[in-house]
């Protein structure tokens, strides 16, 4: 079977590529950035001499741009005539002149055709395919068809993070000349017909990622998986595979204490009586149940918990809205890292203030970490640490209990 095409279009800065990118690599699919070809054939004409701008119409490119490129999102590169450009391509002159190559309409015939063939020379069963024009003309009839956006003013922070040592200005015409130079040759604003759209203004890259893989897996073909096996295969932080490991059999009772007096806050399942009935043990004249560890996840709105209780789980599960105002309780998971059996815990976020629902998901976060064994803390390392932030800290640290930041 030819390997299906999960397509991706979208602005400058909309988070196209970072997105697909992170996103490849967590299907362990394959990923495709088509600009870096119209890159590739620019800096081709800017360096040289058998390629110009102005010759480019009625050059035979098949037969001359020789060029190849990595479908690995972890090991990257891109290469025309086995030169490695990978770097070079990136240099603002080929920034300034891609537009322009662009809009030559033979050489976007062209780059249809190498897009497509690269796709179906590969190993992978899918990829994701990156670029202007990709859920339109390219792949008109991909299973998935997805259109990143956001707006202009999100899309040029976005921007100027990205090229640290762009002037503001350059950082703006950048995006905007070459979004409205770009939008001549196709509209990418708003989605066609049968396209989703995925607006990230107000989404952070993770976040992003987690809504792209939603509609991945909602749109994936019958047969074609993602790769589960992968997610758990990744390294879990030391301190908590030791903390798991060598809990001492008084801590391993008063969590089975504490497990036993909050077991009907949980959401057990036939599966978890079965396990709960077979081991079922007697101490000090008490039965008590044999309790999984408790790992909560605990962290300001917003900041993504819901994405690493998915990695954790190696499975789309944490769905629970995470925003202040929307109604959620704390949910728990079964799950398993390194052979190890534990209960997760993934809360609300947690606001030191909130009244009404908002107070109630702070409460629910508290009991969390109350019955936990151990916390994850989750932050933004991009944000930095918020007020909020502080006042969990305070929080963690009056429960006394393990936290790993
Ligand atoms: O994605 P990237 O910014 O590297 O693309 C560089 C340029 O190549 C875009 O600004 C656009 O002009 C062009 N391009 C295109 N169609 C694609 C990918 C890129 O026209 N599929």
């Amino acid at each position: 079977m030819p390997p299906v095409i999960i397509a991706i279009d979208g602005p400058a800065g909309s988070g196209k590529s970072s997105v697909s990118k992170q996103v490849a690599r967590e299907t362990k699919f394959g990923y495709l950035d088509t600009g870096a070809a119209y890159r590739a054939l620019t800096w081709a004409c800017l360096n040289r001499p058998d390629f110009s701008l102005d010759s480019l119409h009625q050059l035979d490119l098949e037969k001359h741009f020789e060029y190849s490129i990595s479908l690995d999102p972890d090991n990257y590169w891109v290469k025309v005539a086995n030169v490695d450009v990978t770097e070079a391509i990136r240099d603002s002159k080929v920034a300034e002149s891609v537009s322009e190559v662009a809009r030559i309409p033979e050489v976007r015939d062209f780059m249809k055709a190498l897009t497509l063939k690269l796709v179906s020379d590969c190993e992978f069963s899918a990829v994701i395919v990156e670029g202007r024009d990709i859920t339109t003309v390219v792949a008109p009839h991909a299973p998935v068809r997805i259109l990143l956006t956001a707006d202009e003013t999100v899309r040029l922070k976005r921007r100027s993070a990205e090229l640290s040592e762009s002037t503001a200005a350059s950082v703006l015409r950048q995006v905007t000349e070459r979004d409205a130079s770009d939008s001549k040759v196709v509209e990418f604003m708003t989605p066609a017909p049968g396209v989703q759209l995925v607006d990230t203004s107000d989404l952070n890259f993770s976040q992003s990622v987690s809504a792209v893989l939603t509609l991945i897996e909602q749109g994936l073909p019958k047969g074609l998986k993602m790769n589960e096996e992968e997610f758990l295969a990744e390294p879990v932080a030391p301190e908590f595979v030791e903390r798991l490991q060598n809990m001492s059999s008084d801590e391993e009772e008063s969590r089975a204490r504490v497990l036993r007096s909050g077991l009907d806050e949980y959401d057990l399942d036939e599966d978890d009586f079965e396990v709960l009935q077979a081991d079922e043990e007697l101490v000090d004249g008490h039965y008590f149940l044999p309790a999984l560890p408790v790992l909560a996840i605990v962290g300001r709105p917003n900041v993504g918990k819901s994405a690493l209780v998915n990695r954790i789980l190696g499975r789309r599960e944490a769905v629970v809205e995470d925003k202040p105002g929307v109604t959620r309780d704390r949910v728990s998971y079964k799950a398993e890292w390194n052979e190890r059996k534990f209960t997760l815990v993934d809360t609300g976020g947690w606001e030191p203030d909130a009244r009404g629902i908002d107070k109630s998901v702070a409460i629910q976060a508290e009991i969390a970490v109350e019955l936990a064994d151990t916390v994850l803390f989750v932050v933004d390392a991009m944000v930095g640490a918020t007020s909020t932030d502080e006042r969990v800290v305070k929080m963690l640290r009056a429960s006394g209990k393990p936290v790993i930041l």
